[in-house]
């Protein structure tokens, strides 16, 4: 690498960092409400199977199927071969296609799209695209070349005389129990006479006698939501959707009578194929009739719907019949990919992401394996050679440029992390999405400009010596659920800047930033330099990384236990490895200190993100003469504070970030009662929807008691009194972790000097956690193996070669 200054170059990023250093500029960058998500940018895949297919039809003897990222695929031999249409001008999900004859043909999806074939899908124009509102449309049909009808979201319903050049909207009625028209119309079906049907939203139909220009509703008596519909020949209706919910009507749709699915998942598409009715759906799940659908409903008991699980397989491959989970508006799922050589790729099945201020699912993520980590180490070592011979001028360029594209999308990040860590946009200080994804930009732009130069040793007469760095191989990433994009971001930059491949797998309680991280930065770096592989709940994608071959180093940041394991695994290949693990971070306050001026500041350091952050407090040693007065400005602060939803603007903490962790705090909280704690205030969980705890101060514990000795990584903080300060280093010192520790005094040198007897890899003085792209952070004792940032950090992901050259 070259030598160059490091210079923080522009204000911007001067005020980026500041965002990420938690300072006060933060509360600038961060927006007051929710935003809403940006249209994706334009992809033409290559390997585009791979990526969900959610509608698909038949324009003659073509199968053409329609899905993620604005993909078209065509089939001309019922379906072995697909190969992707040669012209689709968008790039964000399409959900449906319809074909009025072997050449017309259209496809709808997100903002609103709609997109038209004149040569059975080879090429496409589009017709309607809304660039001020993700306003999905769910589904389309066309009676003929002329005619046509499309619904979405929040009883969205589009009209044409003309074949698509112009689209009128269709006002449909309010519904039968009162209230707006604004629910979520999923699914048009149509009956042998040309009756328009639509499976919506809290169990309604619609119809219409008169291609959709009057409707009205049908009610089944159902409340869930209906994703799909069949009519059959005989003008019986079925509609199916929310958890294997079904209805079957024998009467034209006057009344409606429930029907054993055999399945509990969710059925999204159903299909007559000869005489069977074929239903699929989430979890893989397959359903069918035997009887054909035909007849009266003794003839449909549940024996004749078998749910078939563990047929993945079949259903994926299935193209024609294959049904993704839908984007369903009553959720707000989000569907997210792999990326594996610059392409997105799914897996067989999905797994839901928890928003854990709602305790309900807002994404879908694929579930990979074993055979995904093999795909994606190989596509990273095929990237290597490349990449690493890269000049590295080129390498800080597509950084410099990673880090504007995710400036660029820093809102649509923002809201991705709190809908998946609960973190607030703003936060407690500041500390939030904002300063996360700021942090990332700052940390982007700044490890880019990093260098390792060469040292030369000796350059005499006799010989000249030289120590260069060289990049390792393939790195693999494995994050962990708190601060997800910017731990990303932590693993992956420098661990490119240094020339190096990367495979990254997110926790798979957070992984959505980073998949978003990912997608962006596949869109500005070779194919393969960086790949990412998600796993669900105890999947093999984390173990398969630590023990494969083909990955040279492991940097992982997670839990003391799962680093134990990941070093075990790592042992047969002698893989390099940076681990940063648990803290339990002490903070020691000497009794000079002005306890008014520092209780915020302490409150902050210990509560911002609900403690779930490796280096904040998480013990409080206070000096027995300032004990009761700090200790109750530190409950007034937290009686004071608003725990909420990460979305509003107020909100200054969020839910803790998954239902384990609420446990865990619970059960601490529970054993400090036990103790003796005396709680000044919180010590309980919020009741309703989400995992909301009060911000808790416990008094009167000490070591030996779980809440002290054990990380909580919770919004809980055991405040412990001490008379002597050698024997209260001696306590904080205690620990087997050894991430942080802080000294809090008015007299900065005696500070100081006490914070240097601290056991723990960064001390502060009148500060706790706060961290910096330039210097050197990690983990001593057992909290971790190396370091993070600067030039320290970057050299880790190198090895050293030592050059020598005789000149005599
Ligand atoms: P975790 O349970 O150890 O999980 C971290 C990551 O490891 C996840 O991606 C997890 O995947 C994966 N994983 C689990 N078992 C694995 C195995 N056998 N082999 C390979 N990977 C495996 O940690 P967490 O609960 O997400 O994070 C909280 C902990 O991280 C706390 O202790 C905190 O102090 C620590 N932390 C440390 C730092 C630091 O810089 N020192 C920073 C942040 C957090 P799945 O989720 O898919 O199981």
């Amino acid at each position: 690498m070259n030598i160059k200054s490091n210079p923080l170059r522009q204000p911007l990023l001067a005020l980026l960092l500041a965002v990420a250093l938690g300072q006060g500029a933060a509360l600038a960058q961060v927006p007051a409400a929710p935003i809403p998500l940006q249209a994706q940018p334009a992809r033409q895949s290559a390997s585009a199977a791979l990526a969900p297919m959610l509608g698909a039809t038949k324009a003659g003897q073509r199968i053409v199927a329609v899905g993620d990222y604005g993909i078209a695929l065509l089939s001309d031999d019922d379906g072995k071969h697909f190969r992707q249409a040669g012209k689709m001008p968008v790039s964000s999900t399409l959900t449906a296609v319809s074909f009025a004859d072997d050449k017309n043909g259209w496809a709808v999806g997100h903002w609103g799209a709609i997109v038209h074939t004149t040569d059975g899908g080879e090429n496409w124009a589009i017709q309607r695209l809304d660039t001020q509102e993700d306003r999905p449309l769910f589904s389309v049909h066309f009676f003929n070349a002329e005619e046509g009808v499309a619904v979405g979201l929040w009883s969205l319903v589009l009209r044409t005389h003309d074949g698509g050049k112009s689209w009128e909207t269709v006002q449909i009625p309010a519904p039968p129990e009162g209230g707006k028209a604004d629910r979520n119309l999923f699914k048009i079906f149509v009956s042998p006479k040309g009756s328009l049907f639509v499976a919506a939203e809290r169990g309604a139909v619609l119809r219409s006698d008169d291609k959709g220009q009057t409707w009205h509703y049908l009610n089944t008596g159902y409340k869930g939501s209906l994703w799909t519909g069949l009519a059959l020949a005989d003008g019986s209706l079925i509609v199916a959707g929310l958890r294997g919910s079904l209805y079957r009507s024998g009467d034209d749709g006057k009344s409606w009578q429930a029907v054993d699915s055999g399945s509990k998942s969710s059925l999204t598409d159903l299909v007559q194929v000869d005489k069977r009715i074929v239903g699929v759906g989430l979890d893989g799940v397959e359903i069918e009739s035997h009887d054909g659908g035909i007849g009266c409903r003794r003839q449909w008991p549940g024996a004749f719907f078998p749910a078939r699980r563990g047929r993945a397989d079949a259903c994926q491959q299935a193209l024609s019949f294959t049904v993704e989970p839908k984007n369903n508006q009553e959720t707000n799922m989000k569907i997210f990919s792999m990326l594996i050589d610059g392409q997105p790729i799914a897996a067989r099945t999905t797994f839901p992401v928890i928003n854990p201020a709602t305790g309900t699912a807002f994404a879908l993520v694929p579930a990979g394996d074993a055979s995904h980590v093999d795909a994606a180490v190989a596509a990273a070592r095929r990237a290597f050679p490349a990449w690493s011979r890269t000049p590295d001028g080129e390498r800080q360029r597509l950084l410099h440029a990673l880090g504007a594209a995710l400036e660029a999308h820093m809102p649509e990040l923002m809201e991705l992390v709190t809908l998946e860590t609960g973190k607030p946009l703003g936060g407690l200080n500041g500390v939030g999405a904002g300063m996360e994804v700021g942090g990332s930009i700052a940390w982007t732009h700044v490890t880019a400009d990093l260098e390792l130069p060469v040292e030369i040793l000796q350059d005499n007469a006799e010989a000249r010596v030289e120590i260069h760095r060289k990049p390792l191989g393939v790195v693999g990433s494995i994050t962990p659920w708190n601060w997800p994009l910017m731990i990303a971001i932590w693993h992956v930059i420098p661990a490119l800047r240094a020339g190096n491949t990367v495979v990254i797998k997110p926790s798979e309680l957070s992984p959505v930033a980073t998949a978003r991280f990912v997608e962006l930065a596949n869109a500005i770096l070779p194919p393969g330099v960086l790949n990412l592989v998600t796993g669900a709940a105890g999947s093999e994608v984390g173990p398969a990384m630590a023990s494969h071959p083909g990955i040279d180093k492991i940097v992982f940041t997670g839990s003391t236990a799962t680093g134990r394991r990941i070093m075990a695994a790592g042992a047969g290949n002698l893989k390099r490895l940076t681990l940063e693990l648990g803290g339990n971070d002490a903070g020691i306050v000497l009794p000079d200190v002005d306890v008014k001026a520092i209780a915020p500041k302490l409150f902050g350091v210990t509560f911002h993100n609900n403690g779930q952050t490796c280096a904040c407090l998480k013990r409080l040693y206070v000096h027995e003469s300032i004990y009761e007065e700090l200790c109750g400005e530190l409950a007034r602060i937290a009686l004071t504070t608003v725990v909420g939803d990460g979305l509003q603007a107020e909100t200054q903490l969020g839910p803790i970030q998954n239902a384990m962790q609420l446990a865990k705090v619970e059960e601490l909280a529970a054993d400090a009662r036990a103790q003796g704690g005396r709680f000044l205030c919180g010590g309980q969980r919020r009741a309703g929807a989400g995992y909301f705890y009060e911000p808790t101060i416990v008094a009167d514990l000490t070591d030996g008691s779980r809440l002290v000795d054990e990380e909580p990584f919770g919004p809980i903080l055991p405040v412990i009194k001490y008379s002597d300060v050698d024997e209260v280093i001696a306590r904080a010192n205690q620990s087997l972790n050894g991430l942080g520790g802080s000294v809090w005094s008015a007299d900065l040198v005696r500070a100081a000097e006490l914070a240097q007897r601290l056991e723990c890899g960064t001390a502060w003085v009148n500060e706790h956690g706060a961290v910096q792209p330039d210097a050197p952070f990690g983990g001593v004792k057992q909290s971790g193996i190396g370091v993070e940032f600067g030039r320290h950090g970057l050299a880790e992901y190198t090895s050293i070669q030592t050059l020598k050259i005789m000149k005599s």
